[in-house]
């Protein structure tokens, strides 16, 4: 079954100290859904694209395309939440160049009103599953975990003791999976925040010459909720798989432009092989959602594409942020993030 087309956001985030010591002009417009990007040496050549988001940080929430973070939850974390409900896999993921935003969108900062996507939907799935309890014919249970995937290499965030590459593999009926990944029980958001907490701690970051954490590694958390149906007449108990898949992918600049050598320009490869095969793969489902004719999808050329494949295509509904700096400086890889986010459409 075809489904919707992915949902595809596009988020500024404000200028940072860098960007304001080197006096970085505002590169980037918006106007409802439309964002357009200026070329900085030719002040003349713009390019514009349309999104189902447009949303600026740095102005005041009076601007139409101000978003908090909680906005940019409602519009779209909540949106892929109500879908998982109806049982349908989903995935969420952020992209974008080293310190665009992505995590800030997907984690977001501990303070208040500043949590991110993840945060927040684990909170409205626990408050929507209390929300139905006086639904006696309703069972609900929720399990997650936490990888991360650097240079094709499947690494446990909620069992950093195991250091081994973990296997993936393919269930008949369930599809890839990561051997012997921890599969957590949790009832409720306070478990997950503290499995969260430990998992992004062990996450790997490596500096580049680019930026000193800068983030080399794909970091994918997954809810698998599971609802039962027990109905009182005829006794039957029907079950309802979701997993929700949410993912803060590895920067997308490329190795040249950071003058990356030896090990880091082998990360950045991989790295590419991961964005260049899910850009293939969500264009691919995106032609087929439109013209509706099979085309050959490209899951296996990457460890990240085939583990999401069970929440990308099929009967699942997958949305992007893309994220952005705003400043002229970042002007090749804004465009870049912008191209990939168009042929996502
Ligand atoms: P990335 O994950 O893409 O490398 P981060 O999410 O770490 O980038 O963002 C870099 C910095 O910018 C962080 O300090 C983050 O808090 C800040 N930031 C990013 N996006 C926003 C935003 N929309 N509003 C406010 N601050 C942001």
């Amino acid at each position: 079954m075809a489904g919707a087309s992915v949902k595809v956001a596009v988020r500024v985030r404000p200028f940072n100290s860098r960007e304001i010591g080197k006096e970085s002009k505002c590169i980037i417009q918006m106007s409802g859904n439309t964002t357009t990007i200026l070329n900085p040496k030719q002040p003349k050549e713009n390019k514009s694209f349309n999104f189902d988001f447009s949303y600026w940080s740095h102005t005041t929430p009076e601007d139409v395309n101000y978003a908090s973070q909680m906005q940019v939850y409602r519009d779209i974390g909540e949106e892929m939440l109500l879908h998982a409900f109806e049982g349908y896999n989903v995935c969420i993921f952020a992209y974008g160049q080293t310190g665009a935003g992505k995590s800030y969108t997907m984690m977001g900062r501990q303070e208040k009103d500043q949590q991110g996507i993840i945060p927040l939907l684990c909170e409205d799935l626990f408050t929507k599953i209390n929300d139905s309890n006086n639904d006696n014919s309703m069972s609900y249970s929720v399990e997650v975990s936490y990888m991360e995937i650097y240079c094709e290499r499947v690494r446990d965030l909620l069992n950093p003791k195991n250091k081994g590459n973990l296997r993936v593999r393919e269930h008949p009926l369930m599809g890839p999976y990561v051997e012997d990944l921890s599969k957590l029980a949790v009832t409720s958001y306070n478990d997950i925040q503290d499995l969260m907490d430990s998992g992004n701690k062990a996450r790997t970051v490596a500096a580049t010459n680019m930026n000193e954490t800068s983030s080399r590694s794909h970091a994918v958390f997954n809810i698998i909720f599971t609802q039962k149906k027990h109905d009182m007449e005829t006794d039957n108990t029907s079950e309802k798989v979701s997993k929700i898949s949410l993912v803060d992918l590895a920067g997308s600049e490329r190795a040249d432009s950071t003058g990356a050598k030896g090990t880091r320009l082998k990360e950045g490869a991989n790295i590419n092989k991961s964005l260049t095969t899910l850009g293939k793969v969500i264009s691919a489902l995106a032609e087929l959602k439109k013209k509706k004719v099979e085309s050959f999808i490209p899951y296996r050329d990457s460890v990240l594409t085939w583990l999401l494949r069970e929440n990308l295509g099929g009967n699942s509904r997958t949305a992007m942020v893309a994220a952005l700096s705003p400043a002229d400086i970042n002007y090749d890889e804004t465009l870049s993030t912008l191209r990939y986010a168009d042929r996502a459409k």
